[in-house]
């Protein structure tokens, strides 16, 4: 059990810069490096070995910030994407939740509902996010970086549409891609 675990990283782990990295990347980001990486996107900070977002990197920075600041140099600071804008810069995710049959009078509520998880799970880390969302025909389709998240997004669906939709999980073979299929016509 343990051992599979090892085995299998997840894509937000894979992409981001840790134990298991290079040493190339260790040298790059290794202990003793004072450091920042700033995702261009704006929203996540690197500093103190992981990713942060940049409302807690601000607070924890703000009553202390001129002698930070003042002792930044160019060569402290970086701009690379974080690993969430690179997975989604590659197409990948880790959890897929498709909504099918869609009523046309719960879309707003659904998107909504979706974004506030987005917004709260990425307030917990910076990293754990929606990647992509989309209406296609009647199905919504959404990404996320982490598994759980798509987990999450759908038990919280099927707590508020209870008695309107059947759901089904089903796991990438070999992966660690979950997909949740929600659908208001039921199975
Ligand atoms: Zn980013």
């Amino acid at each position: 059990m343990a051992s599979k675990q090892e085995k299998t990283k997840s894509i937000k782990e894979r992409y981001s810069s840790g134990e298991q990295k290079s040493r190339h990347a260790m040298a790059e980001f290794g202990p003793g490096k004072r450091e920042f990486i700033f995702c261009p996107h704006g929203e996540a900070v690197y500093f103190k070995k992981s990713w942060h977002h940049i409302a807690k990197f601000l607070r924890s920075y703000e009553t202390r910030s001129h002698k930070v600041y003042e002792t930044w140099s160019r060569k402290d600071v970086k701009f690379r994407l974080c690993p969430a804008h690179e997975m989604m810069k590659n197409k990948q995710y880790e959890g897929e939740v498709i909504i099918k049959n869609v009523p046309a009078k719960f879309r707003r509520e659904l998107l909504n509902l979706i974004e506030n998880m987005d917004e709260r799970a990425m307030r917990k880390d910076v990293l754990d996010r929606v990647l992509g969302i989309k209406m296609a025909g009647n199905r919504l389709l959404t990404t996320t970086s982490e598994n759980q998240l798509a987990q999450r997004i759908a038990s919280k669906i099927g707590e508020v549409f209870k008695k309107q939709v059947a759901m089904k999980i089903s796991r990438a073979k070999g992966g660690d891609i979950v997909r949740i299929e929600i659908d208001f016509n039921q199975f």
